[in-house]
């Protein structure tokens, strides 16, 4: 079968999980070239090679061009096979987007599997593992795909060494999602998640966060122990049925009070336009909205990510996205 022809440099890693999950579940070939290419050093790094070498492994795929900087990549997949898989980055890189491009293969298995990632599990620019419990997972449940992980070791970068576990049903039939209206808001819940910081820098990043979102469960926790320091302020709340979480993460030459604010400065906005789904939800939901053949939510201005994987997703599967703007900003991205 000759490859899809794809071209990376509209978008960043993003683009090329999408793809090597679809080629995956579709069992159609690509080759993607300038990966990454507007990016400051373009190519493959060690977490995305490892979502290549990963696919390979549960597909019993070939790769040609993976290697660390390659700008090119041919994949093709075999037919995927649910087990017991361990994979280690080797960096911080994050586990939790590796997680995320092996799942709708491994939901296509006949067979069970267990997932072992090392690698960073709270990572600035990915998903929090958090935000895979508690919103990203249970968005899934309600397409009837049914997976469930378990945080072994916190991983902040740089210095990695996380650990997340993760157990897939078989669950080959996904279905249409349909997320128009957003439930009852629920009581705000605010974590500071610290390592080998001074307890002052935690309180200072949680009260920073309270003056936005106020809340009577909020609380700093150690991940102690565990390699490295590292900070992070979750910010969770229910509407109704489903759940947003908003994340910021401590930084050299940032203060504490900045980190906390920016992550209830996001809760807040979220709260503030009245669409069910936040934006990385978004940008998360349009991959198994898709395999399911369809479906539509309403949710905030989207991000830059939207339309690149929207292009990635209409070269694999027959069918067409469409994003219509509303009022107070939110927009409806529906497929079919
Ligand atoms: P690159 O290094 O090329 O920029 P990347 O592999 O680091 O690429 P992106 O292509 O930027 O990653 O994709 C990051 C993914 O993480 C997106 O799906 C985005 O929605 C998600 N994401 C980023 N930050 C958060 C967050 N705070 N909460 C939930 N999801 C997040």
């Amino acid at each position: 079968m000759k490859p899809i022809q794809l071209d990376g440099s509209s978008g960043g890693g993003q683009m090329l999980r999408t793809a090597l999950s679809l080629a995956m579940v579709t069992g159609q070939p690509f080759r993607m070239t300038n990966i990454r290419g507007k990016r400051p050093r373009p190519g493959l790094m060690r977490q995305h090679l490892t979502c290549v070498r990963a696919a390979c492994e549960i597909s019993g795929g070939t790769a040609d061009g993976a290697e660390i900087g390659s700008t090119e990549l041919v994949f093709r997949a075999g037919k995927v096979r649910g087990g017991s898989y361990h994979f280690a980055i080797g960096t911080a890189g994050s586990t939790t987007l590796l997680f995320q491009t092996l799942l709708p293969a491994l939901w296509q298995a006949a067979e069970a599997s267990t997932l072992t990632l090392e690698g960073g599990t709270h990572n600035p620019m990915a998903p929090p593992f958090e935000f895979i419990d508690r919103v990203f997972l249970p968005a899934m449940a309600r397409m009837g795909g049914i997976a469930s992980v378990t945080l072994a070791s916190a991983g902040f970068a740089p210095a990695g060494g996380g650990a997340l576990q993760a157990s897939i049903h078989s669950s080959p039939k996904l279905q249409r999602i349909e997320l128009m209206a957003r439930g009852e808001p629920g009581e705000a819940r605010i974590r500071v998640l610290s390592r080998h910081l001074p307890l002052s820098i935690g309180g200072r990043m949680l009260d920073a966060a309270l003056e936005l979102i106020p809340s009577k469960d909020a609380a700093v926790e150690s991940c102690e122990p565990g390699p490295g320091a590292g900070i992070c302020c979750l910010v969770e709340a229910e509407f109704g049925e489903l759940r947003e979480l908003t994340s910021s993460f401590g930084e050299q030459g940032v203060s504490a009070e900045k980190v906390g604010h920016h992550a209830a400065k996001a809760m807040k906005d979220f709260i503030g336009c009245g669409a069910p789904v936040g934006r990385c939800l978004a940008d998360q939901l349009l991959l198994p909205m898709a395999i399911a053949g369809g479906g539509r939510f309403a949710t905030m201005a989207p991000d830059a990510h939207v339309p690149t994987n929207i292009a990635v997703i209409e070269k694999f599967l027959p069918l067409r996205f469409r994003i219509q703007k509303g009022e107070r900003g939110v927009h409806v991205i529906e497929a079919g």
